[in-house]
């Protein structure tokens, strides 16, 4: 595999109110972010030239960096216009957009109360996270780690910190062969992926693990708006490892995954069916509508 690193591309980054040359992008190694994970995320998508659900990301980044203890010095309104400048300035429609904001040099200890707060925008051209095979489904591996309860880690925000269990459980399924990780919460109980949440078909019914330990992704709440709009009955619930054998159908759902079938988890096998099917479709279809007709649709 040819890897081309992530700071030798042509393009624009947005930082702190400037678009600076792609290869300019740097930081100081001394900077709180990378030693404390003092920074804050999103993964968002342009379809057609619309960033989708753009406030609602906004809003998430926002309140990602209050849960950890900072306020991004730039207003929802600004921050939209930055993703929207972003990606015009590197000539893209259908992108994938990175906003992240960070802690910076003032202070490098535990104790960070006066490090500037930033804010940086990067984007590129990501298509389909799983490729053309997406409707064959993919294949989830247990993972080796638990999300955390929500009083020992920043479970609902978009923090840094929260991807290190993330990487070590991918690392460690793909090291056996699997796509993705399957991970339990703290109690057992079903979460997510490394980088989506899941859902499930059980006897017609779409459900789905309570958010009380991850994210309670975009996509999670746009599928699962989609799908009462199906008249497909919607439930959020805890849902135990021992009872995903009888399901009909899993998916995976997130901005970077879309709509993704799942075609085996552990032992138990599925094949992708109608309903699944059919949100893939709804959403392909969602994305590529101007905000007003997608706040109307999936609000
Ligand atoms: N869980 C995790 C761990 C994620 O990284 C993501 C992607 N942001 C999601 C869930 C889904 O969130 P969203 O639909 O908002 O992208």
């Amino acid at each position: 595999m040819t890897l081309v690193p992530f700071d030798d591309r042509d393009g624009l980054i947005w930082w702190d109110g400037e678009l600076v040359p792609w290869r300019d992008a740097r930081l100081h190694v001394l900077t709180h972010g990378l030693h404390y994970a003092s920074a804050v995320f999103e993964g968002e998508r342009c379809y057609a030239g619309n960033v989708f659900k753009l406030r609602e990301h906004t809003d998430r980044l926002i309140a990602s960096g209050r849960i950890l203890g900072f306020e991004i010095p730039f207003t929802a309104d600004e921050i939209d216009a930055a993703c929207v400048a972003t990606l015009a300035a590197n000539g893209l429609t259908d992108a994938y957009l990175r906003p992240i904001a960070w802690r910076g040099t003032e202070m490098l200890a535990v104790s960070a109360q006066h490090t500037k707060i930033h804010l940086a925008i990067a984007c590129w051209a990501w298509p389909s996270y799983f490729g053309a095979d997406r409707m064959k489904g993919i294949r989830l591996g247990w993972a080796p780690w638990k999300r955390p309860a929500p009083d020992t880690a920043p479970t609902a925000a978009k923090a840094a910190g929260n991807y290190m269990i993330g990487t070590l459980s991918k690392h460690a399924v793909e090291a056996e062969g699997w796509t993705d990780a399957m991970m339990l919460g703290w109690r057992g109980q079903i979460a997510e992926s490394t980088g989506a949440n899941v859902f499930f078909v059980f006897n017609g019914e779409l459900h789905t693990p309570t958010p009380d330990c991850f994210l309670d992704g975009i996509t999670r709440r746009t599928v699962m708006a989609l799908a009462r709009k199906r008249k497909i009955t919607v439930v959020e619930r805890t849902i135990m490892p021992d009872e995903i054998v009888s399901a009909s159908e899993v998916f995976l759902a997130g901005t970077a995954a879309e709509v993704t079938p799942v075609r085996q988890i552990g032992d138990h096998h599925y094949t992708p069916g109608a309903i699944t099917e059919m949100l893939v479709r709804d959403y392909e279809q969602l994305v590529l509508l101007p905000p007003a007709e997608v706040a109307k649709l999936a609000a």
